[in-house]
Order: C-alpha cells, then structure tokens, then sequence
C-alpha cells in the first residue's frame, strides 16, 4: 500500500519506535514521584523539552505537553474565556481546525468573529489589518500556520507581528507547519498547539507553547502546575525523537513540491475541469487538494485505496462523516463540490515514482468508475 494520507496521520519513524519502546521499557516509574529512579526519568523530561524547544525556537519554560494539538488548542481558549469579559470577541480564521473552531464557538458563541480567506485559501493581511484597527479589537486572533486540507500556507508571522503592534494575543495551530517547514518565528506566537502523529511521532501527543501562565488542566502539579496528570514520558521521548530526526532532514524537502507539481500536472492533462485548491500561491510541499470533475471524492477513495494507494476526501475529521469541507466552503466553492474534493498528502516515506505511479493509478480508478456507471445505466433501463 503506498501511503498519501500524511496529513491525517504519519507512520513513527523507526527511531522514534525505538525510543518510544525503550522508554516504555527502561523509564516506566512515575516523573513525579521521589525516587532516584523518577529523578532520573524526570530528567529526561526535562532534557526532551528543552531540545523540543531548541527545534521549536521557543523557550522550554513555554512548553507544556498535552494529548496532542486538539488538546492544546482547546486549552488556550478555555484558558482565554476564563479571563473574558462579557461581550469580548475572537477572531478566528474560516478554515480553522474543528479543534480550533468548535472551542471557540462554545466559549464566545455570538463574540466569534470570522477572518475570511480569498480564492487562493489564504488569509489577507489587509482584511485582518482592517478588522484589528476598524472594529472593536479582538481579544485574540486563531490563524493557523498551514491548512491540513489545501496545504496553503497562511501568513501567520506577519499576523502576529500585527497583533503584537496592538497587544493582541496571537494564536497559531502550527500542527501542519511543524515537521514539514522551519519553525523559524514560532517564538512570535503568544500560543501555538504542535501535534507528535504528524511528524513521523506518536499519536495522542502534543505540545502547547504559551507565554500565558495557565493551569489548563487541574488535580496534578505536573508541567509547572499547567497540565495535572502523569506525563506519557515514553509517548514524549517519541515525540521529541521525531522533531529532532526531521528537522535534520528539513532543508532537502520543499524541493519535493516539484514531484507534487508533475502529480497535479498530470491530473490537470489527463482530468478536463479538475481543479487543484489553493494552487495558486505557496503551499506545503506535501499536499495536494483535488476537485474532481465527475465521481465524488469518496468513491476515488474506494477504488485507489483496492489498485494499493491510499488518499483521503478531506481531514480525518470530517472524512468519515458527512459535513462539507470548511475550507472550501469559506474558498467559495459549493457543497456539492465539496463532496468532490479528494486530499492527497505524502511525508518523508513517498518517492517520486510513488506520485507518478498514484496519477496512473487515478486513471485506472476512472475506468472502473466509469464503466461501473455505464453498467448501472445499463440496468436501470
Ligand atoms: N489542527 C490541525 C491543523 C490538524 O491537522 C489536526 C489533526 N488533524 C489537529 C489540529 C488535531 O491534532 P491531534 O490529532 O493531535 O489532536
């Protein structure tokens, strides 16, 4: 099976399977507890924030590991409306992560305002420039730092270097970003939720970085009093193998975009009226977003995932039910489009060959669609 769902979810590198065992095996006693053997686990977890930090260009006091992003970004806005007052506002970019979106509809409902994005998936500084000095200023701004469903990279230093300007805290979910691009700037954020499962690390684990004092998760005097409960010290030892392996490997990557652009290249060829979302301006090097101009998303899925690859209609969150995308939703396109659209995501693991032989394999899935449709024609006359 050729694997092009990275997106969702990436395979553990072997060094991270091997860390991960390791310490599930070695350093299994308890951070907190007062033995010499919890010291020394303790110390570990110490030692594996700050080389987190160190990746993440952040400081390690900032850090604070979660269950991964979705728990991360909840916990900056309940943190945020434990300290609003009735009436503040957010401002919260139209194609936001659910985990972003849904918190921050449940805890300022009507003060939630929405930053649009133009054609492109992108978000433009003129319109955030204009919310932020033309309207009552938001308590926070969400923008995230690369979308999960197009790639398109948002302008997110430049938006926080905006809120800066006017002391307005600014959140990024760099889920996507980080692992595929340089966290160059991450320190300009005020928070920024990081996820291991999309770097090539263990699921159900994660990082909120945050300048804010936050105690987001009470019982426990675990990371500095923020976030009570054991920490997953092995799940952290993967996570932190991981960071450190792929931003060894990060320069040589976003030369990978031009075995994407030959994919979409010869899908635009061979598939009259497809689209490519978000094509238009820069974009992870990994992604690629596809209307399709005949069969929905879903029954591509079905037929690549049998001739061996394995693509996605969208994230994983929504895929498996039956909501529109968000994000091409806010890009202007239909609902009916959207259950067109077909998501297409490799890593570190694809090949060149991989990307050519998935656009024949998309031929392949045509014929079949076609003829089964033909076939159906038939007997239903
Ligand atoms: N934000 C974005 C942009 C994502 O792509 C995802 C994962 N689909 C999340 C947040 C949630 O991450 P996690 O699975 O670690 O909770």
């Amino acid at each position: 099976m050729t694997y092009f769902d990275n997106n969702a979810t990436t395979k553990p590198f072997a060094s991270v399977q091997a860390a991960h065992t390791e310490a599930l095996v070695r350093d299994w006693p308890n951070p907190s507890a007062p033995s010499r053997a919890s010291a020394r686990v303790r110390a570990k977890l110490e030692l594996a924030r700050e080389e987190m930090a160190e990746c993440l260009e952040s400081v390690p006091e900032s850090l604070s590991f979660t269950s991964g992003a979705t728990e991360a970004n909840n916990s900056f806005f309940a943190h945020l409306a434990s300290s609003a007052q009735p009436g503040d506002e957010v401002l919260v970019s139209a194609i936001e992560h659910p985990s972003v979106s849904e918190p921050a509809r449940h805890w300022f409902g009507e003060g939630v305002r929405l930053l649009p994005v133009d054609s492109s998936g992108a978000v433009d500084l003129d319109v955030l420039g204009e919310f932020l000095d033309h309207t009552v200023p938001p308590l926070c701004v969400a923008l995230m730092a690369a979308s999960n469903e197009t790639g398109v990279l948002q302008p997110w230093r430049e938006a926080a270097l905006l809120c800066l300007e006017r002391g307005i805290h600014f959140h990024c979910d760099a889920t996507q970003w980080v692992g595929k691009l340089p966290s160059v700037g991450l320190s300009a954020c005020d928070s920024f939720a990081v996820s291991a499962h999309k770097f090539g690390g263990p699921k159900g684990v994660g990082l909120l970085g945050s300048k804010l004092e936050h105690r987001f998760v009470l019982g426990g005097l675990q990371e500095a009093g923020r976030r009570g409960g054991t920490e997953n010290f092995p799940a952290i030892e993967g996570m932190k193998t991981g960071l450190a392996e792929v931003t060894g490997n990060l320069s040589g990557l976003p030369g990978r975009s031009s075995w994407r652009d030959a994919f979409e290249g010869s899908m635009l060829e061979n598939f009259s009226g497809l689209k490519v979302l978000g094509g238009e301006g820069p974009r992870l090097w990994n992604t690629s977003m596809l209307l399709m101009p005949d069969f929905e998303g879903l029954s591509y899925v079905g037929k690549l995932d049998k001739l061996g690859f394995e693509v996605s209609t969208g994230s994983a969150c929504s895929s498996g039910g039956s909501k529109s995308s968000p994000t091409a939703l806010a890009m202007g396109f239909s609902e009916t489009e959207s259950k067109r659209l077909l998501r297409v995501s490799s890593y570190l693991e694809e090949t060149e060959e991989d990307w050519r032989s998935l656009a024949s394999a998309f031929l392949e899935a045509r014929d079949q669609l076609e003829s089964e449709s033909a076939q159906s024609t038939v007997i239903s006359l």
